[in-house]
C-alpha cells in the first residue's frame, strides 16, 4: 500500500482532455458543415425556382396552343408576355438552338412534333450569387468563429488545468504533510484503517506512535528553521529505514508514526524498535551533530485491538505510558494500561471536584540545618484524601492534574495556602514545588507577585522549586520565566538533583539558590563508597556554583554525618521530621526553640 494508491485518478484529467478535443473537432465540423449545407440548399432553391419558371412557361405554351395560336411564328410581344408569365429573363424564340452555355434551352414542337423553334433565357440563380458575393464575409465568419471557439476551448483547457492543479494542492494539504512530504495524521488515519481491512488472517498490523524529545530545544536554541531542517532528515531517515509496504507519518507536531504488516508478532515489534532506535540516533545539521530522541508505544492487530481507533488509542497510552517511564524507549500496549487510563480518568474527574470542595491540604515538611539543631525553612507539599480512596500520592495525581489542564489552580491553591501558612513562622524560609506546566505559564510571574502582594510576604522567604524537565522542553522561555520570577526577590532550588538530563549545562547557564540533591543519592550513603564519591562531586560542583546545597531523603544518622562531613549545608528527611499539618510542624517549631532547647540542655 501507498500513498499515491490514494492519489487523484489521472484518467479523470486525459478524460477531461478528450472531452475538449472531440469539442473543438465538433465546432470545426459543425462549421464545415453549416457551410457545404448552406450552399447545396441554396443552389437547391435557385434549381427549384427554375424548375417552376421553366414548367410556368411550358404551361403558358400549353394554354397559347389551346387558343390556336400560331405557335412556330411567335411574335416578339407574345414572347415578352411569355417572359412575363413564367417570370423568365431575357427569353428569346429562335429557330436554331442557342451555342452559349449560360443560358437554358427548351425546343417548342409543332403540332406534327417536329422542333419549331427554341426558346433561351438566362438562368436566374440570384441566391447563389448572392450566397457568392457573401461567400468571403461568410468564410471569414467562419474563420472567425473557428479561432474563437479554439481560443474559448484552449481557456476552458487552462481553467481545467489550474482547477486540477489546485485540486492537487488542495489533495495534498488534506494528506500530505507540507514539510516533509510525508502523509499527515488525516492520511495515517485512512491507511490504518485500510491495513486492518486488508489483514490476511495470521498477520500483524502494527502501529507505533514516536515522540521526539527535544526539537523545542533545536528551535529554540537554532530557530525554526533548524527544526523544519531535522524534521526533514528525519523524515528522510525514517523513508529509509522503512521495510517495504510499512508507512511513516508525520502524525502531529513532533510525533511521528509507524506502520506495517508483519508475518507475526515478534517481527513486528523488532522492526518496530529498530526503526524507534534509529530515529533516536544523532542527526548532522549544518555540521553538528543534533541529538533528539525518540519515544514510542505501540500496539498490534489483532492481539491489541481490532478497529482502527482502538488500535490508535491503544499506541497513544502505550506512548504515553512509554513517556512516563523512559524517555528514550520502546513500550508496547499492555491492558495494565487501559485500566491505568480509567484510573487517571477517575482521578481527574475527582480532582475537580476536590478543587470544588476545597478538600486538598497542604502539609509541611521542616528543612534543618545538617547539625539537626536548627529548622530553617518547611517544603510545602500537597495533600489529597480521596472519600473512598484514601490518600493519593502527588505523585499520582500531580501528573495528572498536569495533563488535564487542573495544574495552574492546584498550584495556585498551594501557593496561596503555603504562604499564608507561612506567615506562622516569620523565621522560615517556605519552599513550594512548581510544575513544569505552571514555568510554561506566562502569567505565572505575575500571578506570584499577586499573591506575594495580597498575603504581604516577604519576597526573600519564598523558595520555589523546580525539576530539571522544566528546562528541558522549552528552554529560553523558562529561563527567561525563572529569571524574572528571582527578580521579584524570592529564591529558586533545582529539586531531585541528579535525575534529570544534562544538570550542569541547566546549572551554568540558569541562576539557582539552591541545590537539592536527590534522595536517590542519599538513600546508599554509608553502603557503598561510590555514592560518598557521588555527593561529594555533587557538593563541590554546587559549592563552585555558589549555591545552597540541600539533601532530601535523609532517613539515618549515618546519612546525616556523611553529608554533612561532605560538605551539605540543609538537610530534610525522616529522621528529622516527616511531612504533617501545619499544627505539626508549630509543634515542632516549639519544640526546637531556643528556649526548649536550653530547657532540654
Ligand atoms: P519532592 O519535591 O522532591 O518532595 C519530597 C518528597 O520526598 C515528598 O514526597 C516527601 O514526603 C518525600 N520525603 C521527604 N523526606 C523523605 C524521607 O526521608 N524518605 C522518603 N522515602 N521520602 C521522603 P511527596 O509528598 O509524596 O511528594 C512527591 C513529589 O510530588 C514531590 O517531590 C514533588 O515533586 C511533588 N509534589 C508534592 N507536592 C507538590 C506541589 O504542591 N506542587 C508540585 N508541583 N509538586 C508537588
Ligand atoms: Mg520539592
Ligand atoms: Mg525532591
Amino acid at each position: 500500500m501507498s500513498i499515491a494508491a490514494i492519489a487523484p485518478v489521472p484518467a479523470r484529467r486525459k478524460a477531461m482532455s478528450r472531452l475538449i478535443t472531440a469539442l473543438a473537432l465538433f465546432v470545426l465540423c459543425a462549421v464545415i458543415f453549416c457551410t457545404v449545407a448552406g450552399s447545396v440548399l441554396v443552389r437547391q432553391a435557385d434549381d427549384r425556382q427554375e424548375v417552376d419558371r421553366r414548367n410556368a412557361l411550358l404551361g403558358a405554351i400549353t394554354d397559347l396552343r389551346a387558343s390556336g395560336a400560331n405557335i412556330s411564328a411567335l411574335k416578339p410581344d407574345v414572347v415578352r408576355g411569355l417572359e412575363r408569365i413564367a417570370g423568365l429573363k431575357d427569353l428569346r424564340f429562335e429557330r436554331d438552338p442557342v451555342e452559349d452555355s449560360n443560358r437554358e434551352m427548351l425546343s417548342l414542337l409543332d403540332k406534327n412534333g417536329r422542333i419549331a423553334g427554341w426558346f433561351s433565357w438566362v438562368p436566374d440563380r440570384s441566391m447563389s450569387r448572392a450566397l457568392g458575393t457573401l461567400g468571403p464575409f461568410l468564410a471569414v465568419t467562419a474563420v472567425l468563429l473557428i479561432a474563437f471557439a479554439i481560443g474559448a476551448l484552449w481557456q476552458v483547457r487552462r481553467a481545467v488545468r489550474d482547477l486540477h492543479k489546485s485540486e492537487r494542492l488542495a489533495w495534498k494539504l488534506a494528506h500530505e504533510d507540507m514539510l516533509t512530504g510525508l502523509p499527515n495524521h488525516r492520511k495515517m488515519i485512512d491507511l490504518i484503517e485500510r491495513a486492518l481491512a486488508e489483514r490476511a488472517s495470521g498477520e500483524v498490523v502494527a502501529l507505533a506512535l514516536v515522540d521526539l524529545d527535544g526539537l523545542n530545544d533545536v528551535n529554540d536554541a537554532s530557530g525554526q528553521e533548524a527544526g523544519d531542517q531535522l524534521l526533514k532528515a528525519l523524515a528522510a531517515r525514517l523513508r529509509e529505514l522503512l521495510p517495504r509496504g510499512a508507512i511513516g507519518a508525520r502524525y502531529d507536531g513532533d510525533e511521528f508514526a509507524l506502520l506495517l504488516t508483519a508475518p507475526d508478532v515478534a517481527s513486528a515489534e523488532a522492526a518496530m524498535r529498530t526503526i524507534t532506535m534509529s530515529l533516536g540516533r544523532p542527526f548532522w545539521l549544518n555540521d553538528q551533530a543534533v541529538h533528539v530522541g525518540a519515544t514510542a508505544g505501540f500496539a498490534l492487530a489483532p492481539e491489541h485491538a481490532q478497529t482502527r481507533d482502538e488500535i490508535v488509542r491503544r499506541a497513544d497510552l502505550a506512548l504515553r505510558a512509554a513517556k512516563r517511564r523512559e524517555r528514550g524507549g520502546v513500550l508496547g500496549f499492555e491492558p495494565a494500561m487501559d485500566r491505568d487510563f480509567s484510573d487517571r480518568r477517575f482521578i481527574e474527574r475527582e480532582l475537580r471536584r476536590a478543587l470544588l470542595d476545597n478538600s486538598l491540604d497542604v502539609h509541611y515538611q521542616a528543612v534543618v540545618t545538617s547539625d539537626g539543631q536548627r529548622i530553617v525553612g518547611a517544603e510545602a507539599l500537597l495533600r489529597w484524601t480521596h472519600p473512598e480512596r484514601g490518600a493519593i500520592p502527588p505523585m499520582t495525581f500531580i501528573p495528572v492534574a498536569e495533563q488535564s489542564g487542573l495544574m495552574g489552580k492546584l498550584g495556585e491553591f498551594v501557593l496561596r495556602r503555603a504562604i499564608s501558612d507561612a506567615r506562622r513562622w516569620p523565621e522560615l524560609s517556605i519552599a513550594v514545588n512548581l510544575s513544569p506546566v505552571q514555568v510554561r505559564d506566562p502569567q505565572l510571574v505575575e500571578l506570584v507577585a499577586q499573591i506575594l502582594s495580597d498575603l504581604g510576604f516577604e519576597p526573600s522567604r519564598l523558595v520555589l522549586e523546580v525539576t530539571e524537565s522544566v528546562l528541558i522542553d522549552q528552554p529560553q522561555e523558562a529561563g527567561a520565566r525563572l529569571a524574572a520570577l528571582r527578580a521579584l526577590g524570592l529564591r529558586l532550588a533545582l529539586d531531585d538533583f541528579g535525575t534529570g538530563y544534562s544538570s550542569l549545562t541547566y546549572l551554568q547557564q540558569f541562576k539557582f539558590d539552591t541545590l537539592k540533591i536527590d534522595r536517590a543519592f542519599v538513600t546508599p550513603l554509608g553502603r557503598s563508597s561510590d555514592s560518598q564519591a557521588m555527593i561529594q562531586a555533587i557538593v563541590a560542583l554546587g559549592r563552585a556554583l555558589g549555591l545552597t546545597l540541600l539533601a532530601e531523603g535523609v532517613e539515618t544518622e549515618e546519612q546525616r554525618v556523611l553529608l554533612r562531613l561532605a560538605g551539605c549545608e540543609e538537610m530534610q528527611g525522616y529522621l528529622f521530621a516527616r511531612p504533617g499539618p501545619r499544627e505539626a510542624l508549630d509543634r515542632l517549631l516549639e519544640q526546637n526553640s531556643p528556649a526548649a532547647r536550653s530547657a532540654v540542655a
